[in-house]
């Protein structure tokens, strides 16, 4: 099997899952009881917050565990429209932020607050002064995601950052795509809050994290016990959290040598297949993206037909358009960046990590090649453009 879907996740470290297991089996205690049977799961919590507040360059106490990105993104607005509800209901986000996101933005719209979507442009790059342009006074929370996971685009998370304390306004970034991939400064960022998961680093899933930077003062987002300083509720996940904390520390020390290798992988991937399919088309910014991502759009194709070929293969990748009871639902992202009517429905996305080989690129090109070529030789549209 080849596995080239490692924004959707990732495989676990194996000393990951190591760490994970005593707290399944030895180590099961509650770590909020105060004998010392708790003492080990309490300390693995501990350990693990330090590690990843050290990570971003923050306090442990701005570290709150989630069970996921989705919970983090989900509690960062609703702490935010709460916390500033005297001041405005105003939200600046873009539309090209995942659905966690977006759906939460939604939701909020139905209940009276106001949200702005900024759009990027074709490279899908958010422009800062259109987001300084569309604050208002009523503005409480600006939300931009750290790097896109469907075309690897990473943002200007610094300058968005200065505008929004300039204006006073809190800054919220989804950074699922970039822990343990991007080196991150919540300081030197400007970030209020910052939403994170374990299982796109090679930790365990249901398991992430919400940065809240200290004196922000957002309320809790489940409702119950006193757990993660009263914020939120609910008995620890203790294995997840260990386990996140191990991968949090092996990928934050293998980053720069993964960014390379990753980077080498993919732009070689890119390279082949620009050079020898016709009608592709790279989407995103060739400079400003994720290390493993290589997106692509083939023209008068259906990515969920290249998929479906790739997977006869053994290979694993992803596509940014679904057919939904025989309708094409297009990517909102592909939408946002006007990839071209030609190309839409034919988005693949393959996503390169450390445990990926040249000698597995090589394979995949090779079969797409083949696949592409005979999805076209069936292809109408196509023929029809190259009679
Ligand atoms: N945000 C982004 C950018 C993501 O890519 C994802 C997952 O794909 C999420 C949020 C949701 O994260 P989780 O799966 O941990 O809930």
């Amino acid at each position: 099997m080849i596995y080239l879907d490692n924004a959707a996740t990732t495989q676990m470290y194996t000393e990951a899952v190591d760490a994970m297991i005593p707290f399944y089996t030895k180590c099961y205690s509650n770590p909020s009881e105060i004998y010392n049977f708790a003492s080990k799961s309490r300390k693995a919590v501990n350990d693990s917050r330090k590690c990843i507040a050290e990570i971003i360059n923050a306090e442990p106490s701005e570290i709150y565990f989630t069970s996921g990105g989705t919970e983090s993104d989900n509690w960062a607005i609703f702490g935010a429209l709460n916390l500033m509800k005297d001041r405005g209901r105003h939200v600046i986000t873009t539309s090209i932020e995942h659905h966690a996101i977006l759906n939460t933005c939604r939701y909020y719209e139905r209940l009276g607050c106001e949200i702005t979507y900024i759009k990027p442009d074709s490279n899908g790059i958010i422009n800062v002064h259109d987001i300084e342009k569309a604050i208002r006074p009523d503005t409480v929370l600006i939300s931009v995601m750290m790097a896109n996971n469907e075309i690897g685009t990473i943002q200007p998370i610094k300058d968005i950052g200065k505008i929004a304390s300039k204006h006073n306004i809190l800054f919220h970034t989804d950074a699922v795509q970039t822990f343990g991939h991007l080196d991150i400064d919540v300081k030197d960022m400007h970030i209020d809050m910052l939403s994170a998961s374990a299982h796109k680093c090679h930790g365990p899933k249901g398991v992430g994290f919400l940065y809240i930077k200290n004196g922000i003062d957002i309320p809790g987002f489940h409702l119950g016990g006193k757990q993660e300083r009263t914020l939120r509720a609910g008995t620890e996940n203790v294995a997840g959290i260990a386990g996140f904390g191990t991968a949090a520390n092996i990928i934050n020390q293998r980053l720069e040598y993964n960014t390379e290798y990753i980077t080498n992988l993919r732009n070689y991937f890119i390279n082949r297949v620009l050079n020898e399919i016709k009608y592709v088309r790279l989407n995103g910014d060739t400079v400003n993206r994720l290390c493993g991502n290589a997106s692509f759009c083939f023209a008068y194709l259906d990515g969920e037909a290249i998929q479906i070929q790739l997977d006869l293969y053994d290979i694993c990748c992803s596509t940014g358009s679904a057919c939904n009871a025989g309708i094409k639902a297009v990517s909102h992202v592909l939408e946002a960046i006007q990839v071209p009517e030609e190309y839409i429905h034919g988005s693949v996305r393959f996503t390169i990590s450390e445990f990926n080989t040249i000698e597995e690129i090589d394979y995949t090109v090779d079969k797409l090649k083949d696949i592409v070529a005979k999805l076209r030789g069936m292809s109408l549209e196509y023929k029809l453009h190259h009679k």
